[in-house]
């Protein structure tokens, strides 16, 4: 196995002028988080109470079409700076002044079983209830979700709905490995002479400091490889008393070939649950945007015609089942099986497919990536509308100006492009980071355990290239007639 470091600490963020200072003060995060709660009470309220029509309704248009673009191209960008800002965690930190947790997340539950769970049904039930159609529907799941959060937070210790349950933000974690920032300690001789670990343990209020928190994912810096399970919150930052804390940019994808153990998560090649996770993310990837293609009605069609059923909810779950569960362990499974064969080695099938399923995960970030890039940049100004329509419902006056419904956003021959140009760059970082593992594998030839996985992501750019050139279903716009 490679030892390369995924981590070069190229540069500080921190000490950028503008962005490094205002990153450095404690409180930023907060009015981050408080200016997203205030969204999301709007965003419910309207849609509880507002028009029911989907392109009419922020709850609906911006969970649907602007936040998951924005969330895509931070990611893209930056990094996981959504879990920075989420506001769950203003309403988690809020309940625990009322009720302190007392219990530790059980250990048999410490994996990302119940997340992965939790992610299909997320997809699942967007596609069976319509929610990019329904304000109402998206306004209960929005307030599921915090009433879920607190719950589990006011009980257990630690970050525990974030990391072991949180369908989000585990889509952000595995997109955060190909992102271009990470949280990492500057220089690892000064945490050698660390006795306090307060990026861990966090330090107690002093006359002069008010307490700190340290890492609530349960992750040691000196010890910590990548981003995975990283929120971006940066308390790690504010608790070390050294200041030896930097958010440096590196080599996005790197980390998906690294085999260290790292803090909070392990090697992630003994990690079967977040193997799955990384294929379910990217299969998962596919079949969403299947799902706004017309060929999938004619699918659906045929399959209720065959069995003789007539409800969605059986044919939408066999569809989930073989993409995200039968496909998977198929396709993953021969080339694990192949890459055995040139190896000869008598390493397990299973060991071999869990090392290399996370090179999928560029790629799968490209469809993710492609797909949102659509609606959000053929859409993107789709909201102004529905703020002057607000405004015109709540103050019977055209505050902003009368609502101009022929807002859009970007043509689809010109996103069409720029789609292909992000999703072939996912499928060169899977190549490259297969490249790595099989150059492990196989110092002398690497071409030869690296075949079979560059011929399984060729198959699947090959579907998300089709797809992409399928009309795409406008949903929760009034765009496309
Ligand atoms: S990051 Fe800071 S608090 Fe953590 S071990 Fe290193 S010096 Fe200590
Ligand atoms: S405390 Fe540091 S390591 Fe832990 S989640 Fe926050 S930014 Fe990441």
């Amino acid at each position: 196995m490679t030892s390369a470091s995924a981590t070069t600490l190229e540069r500080d963020l921190l000490e950028t002028p503008l962005v490094g200072a205002l990153l450095r003060r404690r409180g930023w995060q907060l009015a981050a988080r408080g200016a997203l709660l205030a969204l999301a009470i709007v965003m419910v309220l309207q849609g509880l109470y507002g028009s029911q029509l989907a392109p009419k309704n922020l709850s609906t248009l911006l969970t649907w079409v602007h936040y998951r673009g924005f969330l895509v191209l931070a990611l893209l960008l930056v990094g996981n700076v959504f879990c920075t800002a989420c506001p769950i965690v203003l309403v988690r930190d809020l309940g625990r002044k009322l009720v302190r947790p007392f219990l530790s997340w059980p250990r048999a539950l410490r994996s990302k079983w119940i997340a992965i769970a939790l992610f299909v049904g997320v997809l699942y039930a967007y596609e069976l209830l319509d929610l990019w159609g329904d304000p109402w529907a998206t306004a209960w799941l929005v307030l599921g979700y915090f009433g879920a959060a607190l719950l589990v937070d006011v009980v257990f210790r630690g970050a525990s709905f974030c990391k072991f349950l949180c369908p989000v933000g585990q889509f952000n974690f595995v997109s955060s490995t190909v992102s271009p920032v990470e949280v990492a300690v500057k220089d690892r001789a000064v945490c050698d002479s660390c006795s306090g670990n307060e990026c861990l343990r966090g330090a107690p209020a002093t006359p002069t400091t008010p307490a700190r928190r340290g890492c609530e994912l349960g992750i040691f810096l000196p010890k910590k490889v990548g981003n995975l399970d990283c929120t971006f919150c940066l308390d790690c930052v504010h608790a070390c008393p050294e200041e030896n804390v930097a958010l440096t940019t590196r080599t996005p994808g790197l980390e998906l070939a690294d085999p260290r153990s790292r803090s909070g998560v392990g090697p992630l090649q003994s990690r079967t649950d977040l193997a799955f996770l990384a294929a379910v993310f990217t299969f998962g990837a596919l079949l969403n945007a299947f799902g706004m293609v017309s060929p999938v009605y004619a699918l659906q069609q045929s399959m209720a015609d065959f069995l003789g059923v007539r409800a969605e909810w059986p044919i939408l779950g066999i569809l989930f089942v073989v993409a995200l569960i039968v496909e998977p362990v198929v396709l993953l499974g021969l080339a694990a099986w192949w890459t055995r064969r040139v190896l000869a080695r008598r390493e397990g099938v299973l060991r071999i497919a869990v090392r290399y399923a996370y090179a999928l995960v560029p790629l799968g970030f490209g469809v993710w990536l492609s797909h949102y890039c659509f609606h959000f940049l053929t859409g993107f100004l789709t909201f102004v509308p529905v703020l002057q329509s607000l405004a015109l419902d709540v103050s019977g006056v055209a505050l902003l100006g009368t609502p101009d419904w022929t807002f859009g956003g970007m043509a689809e021959e010109t996103v069409y492009p720029i789609e292909l140009g992000l999703l072939g760059l996912g499928f060169a970082v899977s190549l490259a980071v297969t490249w790595r593992l099989a150059a492990a594998d196989d110092r002398a030839r690497p071409a030869r355990p690296f075949a079979p996985w560059a011929v399984l992501q060729s198959l699947l750019l090959v579907a998300a290239v089709w797809l992409l050139s399928q009309p795409m279903e406008m949903r929760g716009t009034f765009l496309g007639g």
